[in-house]
């Protein structure tokens, strides 16, 4: 299956979509992905309670984890367009609606027309 950001063990019970050590984007994302129906949550994100106690300067990382596989394909796709969108919201081009056609500026997250996601555009 391509387009994984994160690879994943075959078999494992958890598919991570995406990696990061900023808690703040981890938790955007997964509220992002929570409105949108996908299941997920913040592996690691307990080790934040202990961050008085690891020594400055150690690595830890937080993982937003898919909680169905039957939604990893989605999932991977609308953190791909999110990140895309994060990154550059400015010089993101309008997007058109595939539900009607309606052309929208890149920071509606959704068709004011028919509701349908931008992305699912
Ligand atoms: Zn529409």
């Amino acid at each position: 299956m391509p387009g994984r950001p994160v690879a994943a063990e075959p078999g494992s019970a958890m598919q991570c979509l995406y990696q990061t050590s900023d808690r703040t984007v981890a938790q955007l994302l997964r509220g992002h992905l929570e409105a949108l129906g996908i299941g997920v949550f913040v592996q690691g994100e307990h080790l934040f309670a202990l961050q008085g106690q690891i020594p400055v300067g150690a690595a830890f990382e937080l993982r937003v984890c898919v909680v169905d596989d039957e939604q990893l394909p989605q999932a991977t796709r609308l953190t791909r367009n999110w990140l895309e969108r994060r990154a550059s919201p400015q010089d993101a081009p309008p997007w058109v609606c595939r539900g009607c056609g309606e052309r929208h500026e890149p920071q509606f997250a959704a068709c004011w027309r028919c509701g349908a996601d931008a992305d699912a555009a």
